[in-house]
């Protein structure tokens, strides 16, 4: 597994910056002009809503239009860019989970993520135990989040890199035939994309679609 920085730089938070934001941000909560639940919302606001919807919109238009996903599958950057998303600086490598292969996303050096489709990474995606365990023991990880997979189906780990990111494409779940793309875009969560959880439908949901709800 090769991994490229070179240079070592990154489009990464700088220090100084955080160190700035986390100043402004403790002033304005002590003159009571922001709240942190606020501050919290926002964050979360970008990590859950904003970012993903972006890859999500892209898993469900694979899902639903083979001839796009052979398009996203050969280049990712160029099949995005058909959607009118903003690609990313990097080129993106989308690869595809199946009944037999299982594929989950890393940066073992720092936090390079796709941001252009998934927005901020989540906290637990920059931290050293993710970074070096999911390499080492894929399978114990992806229990640990709760996923468990058979033993025949094969760990593939993608290790992210300024150069090169990587996204998942999730298998669509049985049960959802008769949903259109927005409903099924609704269902791709973040996590399902990095590659650690895969993409369900809400049991409310599979009552109504069988129509015993
Ligand atoms: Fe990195």
């Amino acid at each position: 597994m090769s991994h490229q920085h070179p240079g070592g730089h990154h489009p990464e938070p700088e220090p100084y910056a955080a160190l700035r934001t986390k100043a402004l941000e403790s002033l304005l909560i002590e003159k009571g002009l922001l709240s942190s639940d606020v501050v919290d919302a926002i964050v979360r606001n970008y990590e859950q809503d904003i970012g993903p919807l972006k890859g999500a919109r892209v898993v469900a238009k694979a899902w639903v239009d083979p001839a796009f996903k052979q398009r996203l599958l050969a280049d990712g950057s160029a099949a995005i860019n058909e959607l009118g998303l903003d690609g990313s600086r990097s080129p993106l490598v989308v690869v595809e989970n199946t009944p037999s292969v299982h594929n989950v996303v890393v940066c073992t050096l720092c936090s390079c993520y796709p941001w252009a489709v998934l927005g901020l990474p989540p906290t637990w995606y920059k931290q050293p135990a993710y970074r070096s365990r999911v390499v080492i023991q894929p399978r114990e990880v992806l229990r640990e989040f709760g996923l468990e997979l058979d033993e025949s189906v094969e760990i593939r780990v993608w290790d992210s890199s300024a150069e090169q990111r990587y996204m998942v494409l999730p298998e669509r779940p049985a049960g959802t035939e008769s949903m259109g793309e927005d409903e099924l875009a609704a269902l791709v969560t973040r996590d399902s994309m990095i590659g650690v959880a895969k993409v369900k439908v809400p049991s409310a949901r599979i009552s109504s679609l069988s129509g015993r709800g």
